[in-house]
């Protein structure tokens, strides 16, 4: 086996690794990097140059670890793309946001257009947790659940020449939306793994929840407004729910809450695959209530569209998102509704 790290070796972001087993070339994750200033592709030239790519694995949904691979997957459209149905989906939104980002930015060559991306997501193979899956015919690939974000996945393959791990990111804290890292007991003879925040010691998650909810409290009772940025995928997710509880428990008084953004078409996909996230809010949605929403938690396009009349079950519209990337490329950026 030989290792070539393309990018998210010492750096944050840009996650693509490459190995070569014999005669054929895998490849680990496809990212971006976003904002550090250099060239946002990983080193796809040495890629090629080492005999180019037979399969890709995909941890899970973030950028930094599939924001390259309409790119990628152009260059190599034999090659079939693995990652989990959850992944899947939420590469599908995340995709069709960067490609609006990309139209609104005149100035700048776009790294790929709405073709590149239908024709990456037709390559995918979805494939669940926890079933080996035979990949270029003599390879086993296992998924296991690595929390971090709903659907990523620690990947293990099992060469001629050796079996790989790579971890992707991972969170071993269950959280609010999904549960910890679980992987059986694994000999790999290579591990690869993320190893950002590993050299700092983690804040203790309750007591950091009580001090935001606190604050939350104060600057409510002082009569101020209070913006939230995070990020749409994971993170959002995970302070809506803090909120809702603490409305719930009446350590917030009842506000109203507004989402806007990309997070509101994040909630719907997570609502669709209720299989990937932490058992109680499985269950909250298998029993057909709201998991994020509540009287006071409001997605901003709702109370627009009610105005409007018009209003779209969530599963129809993720079904529409769904379908619209596929076979035949298709306008994928007038189906997403300005966020
Ligand atoms: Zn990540």
């Amino acid at each position: 086996m030989k290792f070539y790290f393309a990018g998210g070796a010492m750096e944050v972001g840009g996650s693509c690794v490459y190995v070569r087993v014999g005669d054929r070339g895998i490849l680990f994750d496809s990212g971006i990097r976003q904002g550090s200033g250099r060239d946002p592709l990983p080193d796809f030239r040495a890629i090629q140059l080492l005999g180019g790519v037979d399969a890709i694995l995909v941890s899970h949904a973030h950028m930094d670890h599939t924001g390259s691979l309409p790119v990628i997957s152009k260059a190599f459209p034999q090659a079939p793309i693995y990652m989990t149905p959850m992944t899947e989906m939420l590469t599908r939104i995340l995709l069709a946001d960067s490609l609006k980002i990309m139209d609104r930015r005149e100035d700048e060559i776009p790294y790929y257009n709405e073709d590149d991306v239908s024709g990456m997501l037709a390559r995918i193979v979805p494939v669940h947790y926890m079933v080996p899956f035979k990949v270029l015919g003599d390879m086993i690939m296992t998924l296991y659940p690595a929390g971090h974000i709903a659907g990523a996945a620690c990947i293990n393959l099992e060469t001629p020449e050796g079996t790989i791990l790579y971890t992707g990111d991972v969170s071993v804290q269950t959280q609010r939306t999904i549960e910890g890292m679980r992987i059986p007991k694994l000999r790999p003879d290579v591990m690869i793994m993320e190893s950002t925040y590993g050299n700092r010691l983690h804040a203790n998650r309750q007591a950091e929840e009580i001090r935001m909810v606190q604050l939350l409290a104060d600057y409510i009772r002082e009569g101020k407004k209070i913006l939230i940025p995070a990020f749409a995928l994971g993170r959002a997710q995970e302070v809506l729910l803090i909120i809702r509880s603490a409305i719930q428990k009446k350590e917030l008084p009842k506000v109203p809450v507004y989402v806007d953004g990309m997070v509101r078409y994040i909630n719907r996909a997570y609502k669709l695959y209720p299989t990937y996230l932490h058992i109680s809010l499985a269950r909250r949605i298998m029993r057909g209530n709201e998991p994020f929403y509540s009287d006071e938690i409001v997605a901003v396009d709702r109370l627009q569209e009610a105005r409007e009349n018009a209003e779209a079950s969530d599963e129809e519209y993720m079904r529409e998102i769904y379908d619209t990337f596929g076979r035949e490329p298709v306008s994928v950026v007038e189906k997403l509704p300005d966020a």
